[in-house]
């Protein structure tokens, strides 16, 4: 199963992620995470990169793509991924669709995680997990979400394999509400992909 977790700061994609990616025995490929521990290690991306995440900017599309192509491909080829943080922009869901395309696979579904404003900014002060994490950034970061991945939903909103959920609730109901509208597109989808939605 190959699916995209799109929300803004704090939504609760990594949580998300983590169960979807325990259910259905699928990698969880987390951009945010794999860049921070770029700039933990110090690596030559990671010093490309840090000034960025700090900002609470966006990454170049470029060096995410890099970062993220191997680690898919081979996601891909194991039985599936759930991809959280990617893409963020409508350049990046151009980009990766060229790249799935030449390798003859495709997305199975986009779930986009609905938080409030008032509420994402309570939690992220809350767990306030490093540099980008102060009151400033997370200001920014909502607005950089804002401006470059709501257009992205926008540019989903037709796809029948994207859809919507209440980010609101406890992590528990939110996943089973990601997996319940799972297995109602899995109906359309082929015996393969029907058996691992409901494995
Ligand atoms: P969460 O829902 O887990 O709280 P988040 O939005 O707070 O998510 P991450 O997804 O971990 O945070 O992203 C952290 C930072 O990493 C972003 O602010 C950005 O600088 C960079 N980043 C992550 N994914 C991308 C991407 N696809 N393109 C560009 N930059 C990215
Ligand atoms: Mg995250």
């Amino acid at each position: 199963m190959r699916l995209l977790l799109i929300g803004a700061p704090g939504a609760g994609k990594g949580t998300q992620a983590e169960k979807l990616s325990a259910r259905f025995n699928i990698a969880h490929i987390s951009s945010g995470d794999l860049l921070r521990e770029h700039v933990r290690d110090q690596t030559s991306l990671g010093q490309r990169i840090k000034s960025y995440v700090d900002a609470g900017d966006l990454v170049p599309d470029a060096l995410v793509m890099d970062m993220l192509r191997k680690p898919v491909v081979a996601a891909s080829e194991a039985g599936g991924y759930v991809l959280d943080g990617f893409p963020r922009t409508v350049d990046q869901a151009k980009a990766a669709f060229e790249v799935a395309n030449r390798l003859g696979v495709e997305v199975q579904a986009a779930v986009h995680l609905y938080v409030p404003d008032r509420e994402l900014i309570r939690r992220l002060l809350a767990r306030s997990r490093g540099s980008d994490d102060t009151e400033d950034v997370i200001a920014h970061r909502l607005e950089v979400y804002q401006q470059m991945t709501m257009p992205l939903l926008e540019y989903y909103a037709n796809r029948e394999w994207m859809f919507s959920v209440d980010g609101t609730r406890t992590p528990d109901e939110v996943h089973e509400a990601i997996v319940s509208r799972l297995e109602k597109l899995a109906a359309f989808d082929t015996t393969e992909e029907r058996d691992a939605a409901s494995a």
